[in-house]
């Protein structure tokens, strides 16, 4: 099948920039999207989700030659900001080098720069309201309902590529055959959105360049900065049990539970009780497919085909990795769909299932592992062994963010024999002075072959 058009089924972030860089090499992209136009629709208003960018998607966003447009939307954040239950705060900072920073941006600005770049491109047809709501795998035909015209009609979309999110219609399509065998883990834990307003004069209530965690050991609650002053607030909190979402139904119950663990932002948080009840509960899980093409006609991309758990704020940003990877691959004029949605895959599951693996590692760690002072102690002797070595030690978290030439499955691999490494220097010890940093470079060395 030549490469000279696809349709693209959801204009979220990754479809819409999956767009752009196909568009770009000439083929012909027809976009489908459930909802209306971001530009023209006001009822995302009120609800500033915000998401964490970092190397893996500016790579992406500079590639697609559309950073300029995006980066008035970034706010950078140099570490963790850790709010202790007596009100006390330290700043974690992310790495040790000035640039290692990361960035909050609203999902819905983010979204809407995209889909004006998007419609900017000549070859893109963006078809707002039409939503697919069946696909026929055996045909490769999706039925998209119209909702402007009110009507449904049929459409041989070959390729279809997927980038329908975590629900993916087209993948649950699959379920009942062998093609993609896609399980969908639920975490357990939800999570609610709250907001801390700016203050009179337009300032920060908090300090703008963290993200701060109030960790709570089972669950915890962060706050992201926004460029108008504001901040997103997002609890992590179980589903059911003691304390739970389930647990808290009365507004007294919110009022005390928040009283009682998070004293320090109660005062800041806009509407508290109002917002709790107004906000819906959102649920996370882990998607992980055994293939993400058919074969033939179709390919799943972003959540549809690999959604994370988001504590490690690499959803979006492996989503824009995938489009890079595809379109790579579709540099080669002589490779068909079908190669390339096989080349893509091939070179990109290992690193979605190890990211998977790593986020839910991750959410531990800012809840509960943050608190324990022997976190800071590995954290600062990586920091060490990383200037000392700066080519074979690289923390892992570091590895994730900063590194997008480092696969996610090569940070994981790397990043467990570190670990083991950091646990055992650090066992009998309370302070950096106590390590004889000379042997444990010479671990390093021995453990550890050079990043490639
Ligand atoms: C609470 C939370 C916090 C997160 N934080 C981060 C973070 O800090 N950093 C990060 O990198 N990632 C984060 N993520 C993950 C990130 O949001 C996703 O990985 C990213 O949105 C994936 O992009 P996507 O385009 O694949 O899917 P989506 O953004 O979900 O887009 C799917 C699009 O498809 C459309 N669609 C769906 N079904 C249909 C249909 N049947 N017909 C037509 N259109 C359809 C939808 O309307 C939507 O526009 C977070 C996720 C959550 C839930």
């Amino acid at each position: 099948m030549k490469k000279d058009s696809a349709t693209i089924l959801g204009g979220g972030l990754c479809g819409s920039l999956l767009s752009v860089m196909l568009a770009r090499r000439g083929i012909k992209v027809t976009l489908l999207e459930r909802r209306a136009d971001p530009r023209t629709d006001t009822t995302e208003v009120g609800r500033s989700i915000n998401l964490v960018l970092s190397a893996r998607g500016i790579r992406a966003l500079k590639y697609a030659g559309v950073f300029n447009q995006v980066e008035s939307l970034l706010m950078p954040m140099q570490g963790r900001l850790i709010h202790d239950e007596a009100g006390k705060t330290e700043l974690h900072p992310y790495g040790q080098k000035e640039s290692e920073v990361i960035y909050s941006v609203s999902r819905a600005e983010l979204n809407r720069k995209l889909i004006e770049c998007a419609d900017a491109a000549n070859n893109v047809n963006i078809r707002f309201r039409h939503e697919a709501v069946s696909y026929y795998p055996g045909e490769a035909i999706l039925r998209v309902r119209d909702h402007l015209k009110g009507s449904d009609y049929d459409l041989k979309a070959r390729p279809l590529i997927a980038a329908d999110g975590a629900g993916s219609r087209v993948r649950r399509a699959f379920s009942n055959t062998d093609t993609l065998v896609g399980t969908e883990e639920l975490l357990g834990h939800s999570y609610k959105e709250l907001a801390i307003p700016n203050g009179p004069e337009g300032d920060f209530l908090l300090t703008p360049d963290a993200l701060h965690i109030w960790p709570r050991g089972g669950f915890m609650l962060i706050a992201l900065p926004n460029p108008g002053g504001d901040f997103t607030l997002t609890l992590f909190f179980p589903a059911e049990g003691d304390p739970s979402f389930a647990s808290l139904d009365s507004d007294q119950k919110v009022a005390d539970f928040f009283n009682e663990h998070f004293s320090d932002a109660v005062p800041l948080i806009d509407d508290l009780i109002g917002s709790w009840n107004r906000n819906p509960v959102g649920i996370l899980g882990t998607v992980r497919c055994k293939h993400w093409h058919d074969d033939r006609n179709l390919l799943l991309i972003g959540d549809a085909a690999h959604a994370v758990v988001p504590f490690h704020g690499q959803g979006m940003n492996l989503a824009f990795e995938d489009c890079v990877i595809l379109d790579q691959v579709c540099d080669n004029r002589d490779v068909d769909w079908e190669t390339a949605f096989k080349v893509f895959e091939a070179e990109q599951i290992a690193n979605a299932n190890a990211i998977a693996d790593m986020a839910l590692e991750n959410y531990i760690e800012m809840r509960d592992t943050v608190r324990d002072p022997k976190y800071l102690l590995r954290k600062n002797l990586s920091f060490e062994l990383e200037r000392r070595l700066p080519n074979r030690f690289i923390p892992r978290y570091s590895m994730v963010m900063f590194h997008d030439e480092i696969p996610y499955a090569v940070a994981k691999e790397r990043g467990a024999v570190q670990q083991r490494l950091l646990k055992e220097l650090t066992r009998d010890v309370d302070s950096i002075e106590d390590i004889d940093i000379d042997t444990a470079a010479r671990l390093v060395e021995r453990r550890l072959p050079p990043v490639h």
